[in-house]
């Protein structure tokens, strides 16, 4: 069994405080721990570095030791078992040059000194030969690096490209939000999964970034297509932000598309999206709510279907009703609006409404609205439930 606890980077001197943050740039769930008296800055100090060492191993943290390996085995030594306990412990140069497994090999170090390696630009000392990682990663001139953006479509497995699922098969580390990576699994013991839940998309862009400049195949998966309200433009503004050459140079960036949410609530209602449409997303937490309703007003103005994503949620429960009654002065009552819940996954819910009977409560966070325009229209279908469609044309019928 793996240790699932997050790493801690202990750190001697000061001297390894910035090996320590290059190496947490890696490792965003690690903590970096110090000596009461040169270490200032660490986040969690200790009063010596044996007893923080004996602590960890105890608790079972995987230890990265910014000191000599020889200060980690005679810390460590006395509490040796058979090796099937032991947590990964790594001992890292204090200037990053060397990163070298010691212990836990079957619980997680291997992939932990990859990960570590990445971050420091260093190839680690395997020294177990029966070590697989020895035999495919023989030390020679570092490779390029990949780093793919994929979509994996709404859920199910028959909306996902062959060519996303080519990139799952290939990639060693994969990074998202926990609940889409838990959507492209299952995957390989040899995949290392970089799950987060509220961590910010820029910092799992540079993670990505990271691990990619030190010649890893690296996945950042979204929900949808990568590049409607998700990680792809993350993963651009980090690179054009970023002065790390390696980053430009050393890394194939690939972005593959993925059947986004709305289109595939429009294709299980018919075809709302038939003509000009546009999607808007109404969480204000990266853009002000008054731009929102400026981009609604105009989108209702100009006629458009709208697509609206993250129509609501419970940290923003009052912004669709306002949307709404935006939207109801310049549409019809009677304009068809199609709730898209959870589509391509289990309890998938497709419901048809009218605009003038649609209420916040009937939608949440897994839902998007379209909501129709002037053109768009609704009949039964056989079986139950209906139809909805925007005709081609706008103005006067060709036929
Ligand atoms: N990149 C995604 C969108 C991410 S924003 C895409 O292209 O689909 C998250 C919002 O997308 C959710 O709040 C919801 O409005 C919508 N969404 C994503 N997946 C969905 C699904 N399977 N069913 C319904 N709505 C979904």
């Amino acid at each position: 069994m793996e240790s699932v606890l997050a790493p801690a980077i202990l750190c001697l001197g000061p001297d390894g405080l910035e090996t320590a943050r290059r190496i947490r740039a890696g490792c965003p769930d690690a903590a970096i721990r110090g000596l009461a008296g040169p270490v200032e800055d660490a986040e969690i100090r200790h009063d010596s570095i044996e007893s923080a060492l004996r602590d960890l191993y105890r608790r079972d943290v995987p230890i990265i030791a910014l000191c000599a390996a020889a200060t980690v085995i005679r810390a460590l030594g006395p509490l040796l078992g058979d090796g099937l306990e032991e947590p990964p412990v790594l001992a890292v140069a204090e200037d990053g040059s060397a990163v070298v497994p010691l212990l836990g090999l079957r619980r997680g170090a291997v992939a932990l000194s990859r990960i570590v390696g990445a971050a420091l630009g260093t190839v680690p000392a395997f020294t177990s030969p029966d070590e697989e990682e020895v035999k495919c990663r023989p030390a020679e001139p570092r490779r390029r690096g990949r780093l793919a953006v994929i979509g994996l479509g709404p859920g199910a497995s028959g909306l996902m490209a062959p060519d996303v699922r080519e990139e799952l098969r290939r990639a060693r580390h994969i990074i998202g939000y926990e609940t889409y990576v838990r959507m492209a699994g299952p995957f390989r013991p040899d995949q290392i999964i970089h799950a987060s839940d509220n961590r910010v998309e820029m910092d799992r862009a540079r993670h990505a970034f990271v691990l990619a400049a030190g010649g890893e195949d690296v996945v950042v998966v979204s929900s949808g297509d990568p590049g409607i309200f998700a990680m792809a433009s993350a993963v651009l503004e980090a690179l054009h932000l970023s002065d790390e050459p390696s980053w430009h140079s050393d890394v194939d960036l690939v972005i593959l598309p993925g059947i986004s949410a709305a289109q595939a609530a429009a294709a299980k209602a018919g075809a709302p999206l038939g003509h000009d449409f546009c999607t808007i997303s109404l969480s204000d937490n990266l853009k002000p709510w008054p731009v929102i309703l400026d981009r609604l007003d105009h989108a209702a103005t100009a006629d458009l279907v709208l697509a609206l994503y993250n129509p609501i949620s419970v940290a923003r429960p009052w912004q669709l009703g306002e949307a709404l009654d935006l939207l109801r002065r310049y549409r019809a009552a009677a304009t068809p609006v199609v709730l898209g819940r959870d589509v391509g996954r289990p309890g998938e819910r497709i419901t048809v409404v009218t605009l003038g009977s649609l209420s916040p409560d009937m939608v949440d966070m897994r839902t998007v609205v379209i909501v129709g325009s002037s053109t768009t229209r609704s009949f039964p279908r056989a079986g139950g439930g209906a139809w909805v469609y925007t005709p081609r044309w706008y103005g006067q019928s060709p036929e």
